[in-house]
C-alpha cells in the first residue's frame, strides 16, 4: 500500500490501517498494543497532537511526533439546504477542493464521500466528469471525512445523540478507480478500533470496473452499487464511455458471478433521463437484464442543470417504471432527490460556490497550517492505464 509523507519526510499516519501503524511501530521498538492505543487516539478521540496521547509514554509521544504527522482536510464551506442536506467543503493540503454530502433522513443519517479530485470516467450527463480527473485522495482524505464530520453534527440542526448511520461512497470520483487508496480508508470505517461502522452500512458505488468489482468483492463485505443507466449496450455505450471497455453483458456477467453474500444485493443504480431511457421497452429490457443476478433497482430521475439540455422525467413516467419493475418481481426503489438548492445533488458536487465558513469548525478539529508533501500524489496514470486496458 502507498506510505505519503510531509516535506519533512514525515509519515501521513492516518493512510495507514492497524496492522500498517503496528509494523511501523514495531520497527521504533514499541510494544505491538501502543498502536491501538495510538489507533483509537487517531480514529476515536479526534487526536490533534500526539502530545495529547496520555496513556502513551512521552518517550514514544516524542518518537511518534518525529516519524509521523496528522492529516486533516480544512474546511472551507458549509452549505445548508433547506431540505436538511448539509455540504462540507474540504480543501486539500495541496489546494484542491472536494464534498461530502451529509443526508438525514427519518431513522438515515448518510454520509456521501468522494474518493478523487473530479472524475475519469467522463460519463455524458454528470457535471463531475467534466473536471477530469485532477488526482486520487488518499487514505487519510478518504476516511478524515466522516471523522471531521462527525464532531459538527449538532451544529448543523441535528441532535446531539444523531450519529452518521451509513457510509456511501457516491460522492466526486470513481472509488473503484483508486482502489489502492480506498482499500485502507475502507478498512478505517469498518475497524472497531476506528470508525467501527457495518459492513452492512458501508455501499462503494461504482461505474462498473469489473476486475476491480472482483477484486473488492473478495477482499472486503462492504455493499456494492452498480450505476447502470441503460437498458441496451448502444444506449449505455452514448453515455457511458466505460462501456466500451466493459460491455454491459461483461458487467452484468461479473455480478451475477459474484461471491456476494447471503444478506447483501447488488443495488443498480439507473439515472433516468427523460426520452432517452424512461420508455416502458427500457423497463422491460432492464427486467430481463437482472435475470438472475442478486439485485434491487435504484431509479434517479435525473437532476436537471443548466450545463446539461437532459430533462428529468415525470413523476409519473417514473412510478410506471417502478411499478412496472415491482410488478415483475424486481425489488425497486426511487431515489428521492436532496439538496437540489444547494447542488449537493447527485452529479452536481464540483459545482457550487465555496462558502467561507471555517470558523463553523472551531478550533477543535481545524489543524494548525498543513504542511507541504513531497511524495508525488497518488498517481492518475497507473489507474488510467487501468481504465484503459486492464
Ligand atoms: N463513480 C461512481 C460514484 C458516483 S455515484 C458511480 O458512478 O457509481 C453518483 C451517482 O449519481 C451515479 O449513479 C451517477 O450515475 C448519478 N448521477 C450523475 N449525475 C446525475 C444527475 N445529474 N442526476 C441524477 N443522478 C446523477
Amino acid at each position: 500500500m502507498p506510505v505519503y509523507t510531509d516535506a519533512s519526510g514525515r509519515i501521513d499516519i492516518k493512510s495507514l490501517t492497524l496492522p500498517e501503524l503496528t509494523e511501523q511501530m514495531q520497527g521504533m521498538g514499541s510494544e505491538a498494543f501502543r498502536s491501538r492505543q495510538v489507533y483509537k487516539w487517531l480514529w476515536q478521540k479526534h487526536a490533534r497532537s500526539f502530545d495529547e496521547m496520555t496513556n502513551v509514554a512521552k518517550t514514544v509521544r516524542v518518537a511518534l511526533a518525529e516519524k509521523f504527522y496528522i492529516a486533516f482536510l480544512t474546511p472551507v464551506g458549509v452549505l445548508q439546504s433547506r431540505d436538511g442536506t448539509v455540504k462540507f467543503l474540504w480543501k486539500t493540503h495541496d489546494d484542491w477542493q472536494i464534498e461530502s454530502v451529509l443526508i438525514p433522513d427519518e431513522d438515515r443519517l448518510t454520509l456521501c464521500v468522494s474518493s478523487q479530485v473530479g472524475c475519469a470516467m467522463a460519463c455524458t450527463f454528470c457535471l463531475t466528469g467534466d473536471l477530469g480527473l485532477k488526482r486520487h485522495l488518499r487514505p487519510s482524505e478518504i476516511a478524515n471525512q466522516p471523522l471531521q464530520i462527525r464532531p459538527v453534527i449538532p451544529k448543523v440542526g441535528l441532535s446531539e445523540e444523531a450519529r452518521i448511520t451509513n457510509i456511501v461512497m457516491m460522492g466526486m470520483g470513481e472509488p473503484l478507480h483508486n482502489y489502492d487508496n480506498l482499500v485502507p480508508a475502507l478498512k478505517t470505517y469498518l475497524d472497531e478500533d476506528a470508525l467501527g461502522f457495518s459492513h452492512r452500512k458501508v455501499t462503494v458505488s461504482t461505474v462498473g470496473l469489473v476486475p476491480r468489482m472482483q477484486q473488492l468483492a473478495a477482499e472486503l463485505p462492504v455493499n456494492l452499487a452498480v450505476s447502470l443507466n441503460a437498458s441496451t449496450e448502444e444506449q449505455r455505450r452514448e453515455v457511458m464511455p466505460i462501456t466500451r471497455k466493459y460491455s454491459m453483458k461483461t458487467l452484468l456477467d461479473a455480478c451475477r458471478d459474484l461471491p456476494i453474500p447471503q444478506a447483501k444485493r447488488i443495488t443498480f443504480e439507473y439515472v433516468m433521463m427523460g426520452g432517452f431511457n424512461d420508455s416502458m421497452e427500457d423497463a422491460a429490457r432492464l427486467v430481463k437484464l437482472m435475470h438472475g443476478i442478486k439485485s434491487k433497482v435504484n431509479l434517479i430521475p435525473y437532476n436537471e442543470n443548466p450545463d446539461r439540455a437532459i430533462k428529468r422525467p415525470p413523476e409519473a413516467r417514473v412510478r410506471a417504471f417502478q411499478h412496472y419493475m415491482v410488478s415483475r418481481g424486481i425489488q425497486c426503489s426511487v431515489r428521492t432527490t436532496r439538496g437540489i438548492d444547494i447542488s449537493a445533488a447527485c452529479g452536481q458536487l464540483g459545482k457550487a460556490d465555496a462558502v467561507s465558513v471555517a470558523e463553523f469548525f472551531g478550533a477543535a478539529i481545524v489543524p494548525q497550517a498543513p504542511t507541504s508533501c513531497t511524495t508525488p500524489e497518488p498517481s492518475t496514470q497507473s489507474a488510467l492505464r487501468d481504465g484503459a486496458d486492464a
